[in-house]
């Protein structure tokens, strides 16, 4: 048997680990034949809850799982952690100015990086889903001096896969069909989903689709996705966002098929501000990512690049003094 692998997760009781937590414990993200040790965390106003899943990931007697930790000590949490899903965060309550909402996720998030300098294991890999997830991962980072930044990112892969459906529903092909999709940036209302380097079925995306709907009509619609879906189910898109972290960390750990986006720590590239959080079209090989360079970007692509940069540059100064 596989020596098992310790994957942390925290919020282990909300909405979307109500669908991760099964769906890795199934072997959809490291694969049908390794064995996973769950490690979650949460408040502990919410362990009670905790308990519950705990009783149900039990109850499916699950092949995969070799054991399970349900605490509220970030130090458990996270020790010897080989994959850490950090997607509990503070939503935002009523009357909370962005400011206070990244301030309150900024302590959050900054005490689980001290933990994850302090006891996962060196390799660890860690996705943030919990918002705002770019700046939340950068100040997890600067505190774990420990660990090289690249092992921290933020997660733009759901509207990388919401982008795929988008553009694949409008030109009547398959997702599987489509290459090169890129999400630049923020995950937020800023990203910049780009189809200028996609290929469908070996042609040129953009001659296949009108600029003025590819303009006025799918990137908005991708960019304000999450808020359609709480319109439609009155309640946010916490399946597809567990789905899509899957999809993260498999990649990262087994290889993608090609490109996707990851919100990486930047080099530069691209003219991005260095160090801030920023999505990336990425390939994944070898446990490791790397940017895809030398793509050609145009004046429309560059005006939107620099909003999103700009606002992840806005970000980071609100949180300076915990970085
Ligand atoms: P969810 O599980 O629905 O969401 C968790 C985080 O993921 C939120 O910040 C949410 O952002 C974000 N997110 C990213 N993408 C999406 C998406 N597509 N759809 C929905 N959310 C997305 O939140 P719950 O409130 O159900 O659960 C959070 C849990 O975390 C609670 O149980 C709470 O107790 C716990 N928590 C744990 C902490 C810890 O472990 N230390 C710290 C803080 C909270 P957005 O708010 O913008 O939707």
């Amino acid at each position: 048997m596989k020596t098992p692998v310790r994957v942390a997760i925290t919020g282990g009781a909300g909405q979307i680990s109500y669908s991760l937590i099964f769906r890795i414990a199934a072997g959809d993200m490291l694969g049908p034949d390794q064995p996973v040790i769950l490690q979650l965390l949460e408040i502990p106003p919410a362990m009670d809850a905790l308990k519950g899943v705990v009783m149900e990931i039990n109850d499916c007697a699950f092949p995969l799982v070799q054991d399970i930790v349900a605490t509220d000590d970030p130090d458990v949490a996270f020790a010897k952690a080989d994959v850490a899903l950090l997607v509990g965060a503070r939503p935002r309550g009523k009357g909370m100015e962005r400011a206070d909402l990244l301030q309150a996720n900024a302590e959050i998030f900054s005490v689980q990086g001290k933990a994850l300098n302090d006891h996962a294991s060196r390799d660890v890999k860690v996705l943030v889903v919990g918002n705002p997830a770019n700046t939340n991962a950068l100040i997890a980072s600067a505190n774990a001096p420990d660990l090289d930044p690249g092992q921290f990112t933020a997660m733009t892969r759901l509207d990388h896969n919401r982008a795929l459906t988008q553009l694949a529903q409008k030109t009547g092909k398959h997702v599987t069909d489509i290459e090169g999709m890129i999400i630049w940036g923020n995950h937020s209302a800023t990203q910049y989903p780009d189809i200028a380097h996609c290929k469908i079925d070996g042609k040129a995306a953009a001659d296949l689709v009108d600029q003025n709907w590819y303009r006025s009509d799918f990137i908005p619609t991708v960019q304000k996705r999450g808020a359609a879906i709480i319109e439609a189910r009155g309640a946010s898109s916490a399946a597809s966002a567990a789905s899509a972290a899957i999809d993260h960390i498999h990649d990262w750990v087994l290889g993608s098929d090609g490109i996707v986006s990851m919100a990486i720590p930047s080099d530069g590239s691209y003219g991005i501000e260095p160090g801030v959080i920023y999505s990336y079209p990425v390939v994944c090989q070898n446990g490791g990512y790397e940017i895809v360079q030398g793509l050609d970007v145009d004046d429309f692509s560059r005006e939107k690049m620099t909003a999103t940069e700009t606002e992840l540059r806005e970000e980071r100064a609100a949180v300076e003094n915990l970085l």
